[in-house]
């Protein structure tokens, strides 16, 4: 079937969608679907909204509610933290890593408490909103505590009196420091993932390739640079080792005798060793503009 978007589905044909309603990962899932080409009419407010250009049906939901939702098929796939996927343990598949949402779920104790290792926490009083992650890290480390469950603001709950510790996710650290706590151990990485529902028929599965193709071209893209510039004849050979590009390195003679234009991809990760070592051989108007889709 190559053009799947024009035939008719047995479910009406789309795909269901769940994401956050509102809340940090909002902004970031309506971002990656238009990034991936999909426009979803204004459905903020609503419950649901239909893609206009994608066999999609995006349902806006609180994340906790995420994981049920697609293991009971009520949606076909999710946008949800890794840290809420196992926090709930339902029976669902991870499908794709999204590359927002990054955050760590961690210990966190009262600055001036002296911290050893993981025994520290043995008979204290734990406070989180991550009973099940934090059991199975205290289980792993043979140690007895008290969770103490908090749905919100559990950073105030030693300040309170109601904890010793806390169990929290953790970005910045700026949260922690204003409430006179301190990160001592990081228990999860955590980012939002794609989660997929176990038993998708096999049209909904080829939408959900579809996507998944769309997605990592974005997360590539993302990855890497495109690098325009100009090079000393004399150097180019070190210049065009330094920068392998997709294939190879573009090389273009320019008006100047004795210079070429060199146009190639470069890792992010890579980015400011390649340039410092490419401005040491001598190449000039270095440009390094972003990919918007990258197929390889
Ligand atoms: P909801 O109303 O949907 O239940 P929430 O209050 O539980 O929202 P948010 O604070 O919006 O959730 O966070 C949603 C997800 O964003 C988290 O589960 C986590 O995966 C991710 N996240 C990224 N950075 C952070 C952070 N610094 N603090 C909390 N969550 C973060
Ligand atoms: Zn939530």
């Amino acid at each position: 079937m190559s053009n799947i978007e024009n035939t008719p589905y047995n479910n009406g044909g789309k795909l269901k969608l769940a994401i956050q309603k509102s809340g940090r990962l909002h902004d970031d899932s309506i971002k990656l679907l238009k990034e991936c080409g999909i426009d979803i009419s204004n459905g903020v407010n609503k419950l649901k909204a239909d893609a206009s250009n994608y066999p999609l049906e995006v349902f806006f939901l609180r994340d906790d509610d995420i994981p049920q939702y697609v293991e009971d098929g009520v949606a076909d796939i999710g946008f949800v933290g890794e840290n809420v996927v196992f926090e709930k343990n339902k029976k669902v598949d991870e499908a794709e890593k999204l590359g927002f949402g990054k955050c760590r779920l961690s210990i966190a104790i009262g600055r001036n408490d002296e911290y050893t290792d993981a025994t520290y926490l043995q008979g204290k009083k734990i406070a989180t909103s991550y009973p099940v992650i934090l059991q199975s890290f205290l289980d792993k480390n043979n140690i007895k505590a008290e969770i103490h469950e908090i749905s919100g603001s559990v950073e105030i709950a030693p300040g309170i009196g109601l904890a010793e510790a806390i169990c929290d996710l953790v970005s910045s650290g700026s949260t922690l420091f204003m409430n006179g706590l301190k990160e001592v151990e990081v228990i999860l990485k955590s980012e939002a993932i794609l989660i997929k529902n176990k038993n998708l028929d096999a049209i909904q599965q080829q939408l959900l390739d579809k996507l998944i193709f769309r997605i990592q071209s974005v997360k590539k893209a993302k990855n890497n640079k495109y690098v325009l510039l100009n090079a000393p004849n004399e150097n180019l050979d070190k210049i065009i080792q330094l920068l392998p590009g997709m294939k190879s390195p573009t090389v273009l003679p320019l008006a100047t005798e004795g210079w070429s234009s060199v146009h190639s991809v470069i890792k992010e990760s890579d980015f400011w060793d390649i340039i410092e070592q490419l401005k040491t051989l001598g190449a000039q108007g270095i440009l390094v503009v972003p990919i918007e889709k990258m197929i390889l």
